[in-house]
């Protein structure tokens, strides 16, 4: 056969394929696929941290409760304060906090005051110990140039009763458990995690401790994908390595469709003899299969078996990251929360050039650092085929370029997407 009588088929190789969809699209449709999960549980503060807010939280009083002293010195009423002259005091007694003054604090009289004591009655003023001499034992003396009301912290101005706080669909942080232990919560109401499925698919395939054959290599894909799992709040359920076998990938996939929210796989979704992930699907499922217009991770199956819902990653280990981070992680955000996620990006300069034609979303590996005048610079971080996974181990962000982008000059501008917001 004359080579010029084959079709030729779009592949990995063109710069754009007009059967195609952009990242964008793929997006778009996988959330509007998800409906959030609703199911609630009440957890203990500390068990909270990670999960997903399920209430509005109120706050019930006022933070701090009791007007205090933010310093260590003499609490008075700032109407005796000194114009000029140098003011003499008595000293009638002491507030700790936790240990509040309980008598009144009158016209030329003070109150020895720690930090956090509530301010005792008749007082509005604090006056650093470092700023009074000490005369007698109950006798201090300070000069002017104070100010009514200073160095003290009103009831309720970190957060006053009544106000919203922390809203429902929130990924609650440390903070937000200090805060909410400020306001007195034990526990909290929080939606249940997701629970993700996923499992490998190749006859090459090797488990660490086993020996390699010919042509074998070992599974790296669940590692990856576990530690990206990890770093989200979803129970993992890790199936293995299953073989290319459509009767195995059947029943695997079926069994896991019973107990999971949502499965992945890798490998198995191009067009090679034993991509089986298609024609099981086809069978048992009901889902799209993808060729996107980015690079690396072209192909992406996409739907639901049961009521899971079921993302067939590309097998190459970095095409298996990249999509799992621009698509599989913003829809398990948005199952878990109800909230579309937000990854950080940050404008750099490249400090070399990139090339690109203008088609398909490259996602580059980059490595980026502060130069000596504070500007962010980044640069590739290795070799960017989608199989050499030690570059995506020595990059700590993505550089974008979207489909229209023409390539970027030595010192031009792009936007990065740094690693650890992702996580
Ligand atoms: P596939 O999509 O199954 O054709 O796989 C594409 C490439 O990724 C092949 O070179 C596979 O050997 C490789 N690959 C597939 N699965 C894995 C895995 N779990 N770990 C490492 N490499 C893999
Ligand atoms: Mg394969």
């Amino acid at each position: 056969m004359a080579i010029s009588s084959l079709i030729k088929q779009p592949s990995c190789a063109d710069d754009s394929d007009p059967l195609s969809i952009t990242v964008d699209e793929a997006r778009q449709q996988i959330l509007r696929s998800i409906t959030p999960l609703q199911t609630r549980e009440k957890l203990a503060l500390r068990s909270a941290l990670g999960r997903i807010l399920a209430e509005d939280i109120i706050s019930p009083i006022d933070v701090p409760a009791h007007t205090n002293s933010a310093m260590d010195g003499y609490a008075l009423n700032g109407q005796d304060l000194p114009r000029k002259d140098v003011l003499e005091l008595t000293v009638i007694g002491s507030a700790l906090a936790g240990q509040p003054y309980k008598g009144d604090c009158q016209s030329g009289q003070c109150v020895r005051i720690m930090t956090g004591a509530p301010m005792p009655a008749g007082s509005d003023t604090v006056i650093m110990q470092e700023q009074v001499e000490v005369v007698a034992e109950q006798r201090i003396r300070l000069g002017s140039g104070h100010r009514t009301g200073q160095n003290v912290r009103q009831a309720g101005e970190d957060i006053p009763k009544g106000a919203a706080v922390l809203a429902s669909g929130r990924q609650l942080a440390p903070a937000d458990l200090g805060v909410l232990a400020s306001l007195g919560f034990g526990e909290v109401t929080v939606r249940r995690r997701p629970r993700v499925a996923f499992f490998s698919t190749g006859d090459e395939l090797r488990s660490i401790g086993e020996t390699l054959g010919d042509g074998e290599i070992y599974d790296s894909n669940r590692y990856s994908l576990y530690g990206m799992l990890k770093r989200i709040d979803v129970e993992i359920l890790d199936l293995g390595v299953v073989r290319d076998d459509p009767e195995s990938l059947r029943l695997t996939l079926l069994n896991a469709a019973e107990t999971a929210d949502v499965i992945i796989t890798s490998g198995g979704v191009s067009v090679g003899e034993a991509d089986h992930i298609k024609s099981v699907l086809d069978d048992i499922g009901n889902t799209h299969f993808w060729k996107i217009a980015m690079k690396p991770g072209r192909p992406l199956t996409f739907g639901k078996v049961g009521q899971a819902h079921f993302f067939g990653l590309p097998g190459n280990p970095v095409a298996v990251m990249v999509t799992f981070y621009q698509f599989v992680q913003p829809a398990i955000h948005y199952l878990a929360s109800g909230e579309p996620a937000n990854p950080l990006t940050l404008r750099a300069r490249s400090v070399t050039r990139l090339q690109k034609k203008p088609g398909r979303y490259e996602f580059l590996r980059g490595h980026y650092t502060q130069d000596d005048r504070g500007e962010l610079i980044v640069e590739k971080a290795g070799l960017q085929g989608s199989g050499i996974l030690s570059s995506m181990s020595r990059a700590n962000c993505f550089i974008l370029l979207p489909e229209d982008n023409a390539g970027v000059e030595q010192d031009g501008q792009v936007i990065i997407q740094p690693f650890a917001g992702l996580i």
